[in-house]
């Protein structure tokens, strides 16, 4: 950014908008699960939310289905608790399908067998009002069109936090913060330290905005795929036409194949295809870049089904997320990082309070290709040091940011362990206030305890 070349000093009075036990900054997967989980155990809890709707990513950025929550072999759940009550109030409203029943290599998969079995398809709508409901129900306090702005510090302790909403900044003052920010902001700004991307080279993955299609002989592209892939054993969705395309020009974007995942309505799917590179999702400039560019793709694309693609001749743009989907940001360094290695060899630990079975999924930041490569066990687990940052004494991580190196992340960021994390965090921190502890010093076996009886897997 260019334009921190400049400061001026201001004051102002703040007015206290609230006291609570448990701030939840950011709405998302974790945040939903965080607020609901500290509240149902009995903390005083807030949701500090921009949008005016819950889900994140998982809905302002339309990005799903919610990959596997089951080990490889689709034995054993390994996401429950407040993950599978969202999926069951969804499924009730006819807004999902459970991952139970979706196979590897399936289109709700987009046709890719490995780590793409068990996914959950959904309706954003359905995810919006049920994650709503949830919330809303286990008595946590939502507060919408509200910016987290800044920490204000006492030591190494969060005193309060400034926010912005429709009558100018404001003040929360709880004991302990949650941040599920997507992106570690509250972590950052309250001193944590952190790693940014790759930790050779600070790269981050690149950005992707989603988009609904609608109008889509479902028939026709499983089909075509089918057809292919007996043919071209390995060859995913609309390989060879884009290639050919790309050598006459017709195909200009980064990506070798179509991404596009099949949703419960009858001809409408999910599109995971457009890509700017070299963007910094905590930078405003290279947002702004970003969302130029892919809402350009997006129509790129449009022209590209209609002309070149057997079953999408007559597609129509139903909709494109409110703002593109950021993979990678901030890890906050906590008292464990979390590696590849651990997520590969499955590695379990004595403080493990969330299970995962996703592989290694990264998308090359220099490149147009990426690495998809399996776990050789049945899951692995997060350990709750991932979620207590260093140097900051009353805040807990949940989410994306969690601390994970590059390619520990890249399993770990999707939707269902954020779910996981953000129950973990919610839980911990209300028992950190009944012990009247801080939350890096929380019993850990009550804590797991408390997680098993409450539906969590651990
Ligand atoms: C392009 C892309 C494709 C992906 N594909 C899949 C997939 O197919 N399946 C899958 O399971 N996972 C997928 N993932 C990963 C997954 O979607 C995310 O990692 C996950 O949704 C992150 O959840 P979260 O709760 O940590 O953060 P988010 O969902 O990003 O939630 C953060 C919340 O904080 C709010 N917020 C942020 N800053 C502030 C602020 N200053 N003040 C107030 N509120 C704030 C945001 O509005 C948001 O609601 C994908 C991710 C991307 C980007």
């Amino acid at each position: 950014m260019a334009i921190e070349t400049e400061f001026i000093t201001k004051s102002w009075d703040i007015p206290l908008r609230a006291s609570v036990d448990v701030a939840v900054i950011g709405g998302g997967s974790a945040g939903v699960a965080a607020a609901s989980a500290a509240a149902r155990n009995g903390a005083s809890t807030i949701l500090v939310e921009r949008y005016g709707f819950l889900g994140g990513t998982s809905t302002a950025g339309m990005v799903g289905p919610f990959m596997t929550s089951y080990t490889p072999d689709g034995k054993r759940q390994l996401v429950a608790g407040l993950f599978q009550e969202v999926i069951d109030r969804m499924v009730a409203m006819g807004g999902a399908v459970d991952p139970s029943t979706t196979e590897a290599g399936s289109a709700w998969g987009s046709f890719i067998e490995l780590g793409h079995a068990n996914v959950t398809p959904f309706h954003v709508e359905a995810l919006k009002m049920a994650t709503l409901e949830m919330v809303c129900d286990s008595g946590a306090q939502i507060r919408f069109h509200t910016s987290f702005v800044d920490v204000i510090m006492d030591g190494e302790r969060i005193s309060d936090i400034v926010i912005l909403d429709k009558a100018g900044l404001g003040l929360l003052r709880p004991k302990v913060v949650i941040d599920t920010s997507g992106d570690g902001d509250i972590a950052a700004k309250a001193g944590a330290p952190f790693e940014m991307g790759r930790r050779e080279d600070g790269r981050m993955m690149p950005v992707t905005l989603f988009l609904t299609i609608g109008n889509v002989d479902d028939d026709r592209v499983v089909a075509w795929m089918r057809e292919h892939e007996k043919l071209h054993p390995g060859e995913r969705l609309f390989e060879c036409i884009v290639k050919e395309a790309r050598e006459t020009g017709a195909w200009t974007l980064e990506r070798e194949f179509l991404n596009i995942y099949r949703e419960p309505t009858p001809g409408q799917w999910r599109v995971n295809t457009t890509r700017v590179q070299n963007v910094d999702g905590t930078n405003p400039d290279d947002l702004s870049r970003a969302e130029v560019e892919s809402r350009r793709q997006v129509w790129d694309l449009i022209r590209f089904f209609r002309s070149h693609c057997p079953g999408l001749e007559n597609v129509q743009l139903l909709a494109t997320g409110s703002q593109v989907g950021v993979r990678e940001t901030r890890h906050i360094l906590g008292d464990y990082v979390l590696n590849g290695q651990d997520v590969l060899e499955g590695r379990k630990f004595e403080d493990g309070i969330a299970q995962c079975s996703y592989p290694i999924d990264i998308h090359d930041p220099q490149g147009p290709r990426g690495r998809l490569e399996g776990i050789h066990a049945d899951h692995y687990e997060i350990p709750y040091r991932c979620l207590v940052p260093r140097q900051v004494s009353n805040l807990l991580v949940a989410g994306r940011p969690i601390s994970a190196d590059h390619e520990g992340a890249a399993s770990a960021r999707v939707i269902p362990p954020c779910y996981a994390t953000g129950q973990a965090a919610g839980t911990a921190a209300s028992l950190s206030l009944k012990q009247s502890v801080a939350p890096r010093e929380v019993d850990i076996e009550r804590l797991r305890k408390t997680l098993q009886e409450q539906g969590a897997v651990v």
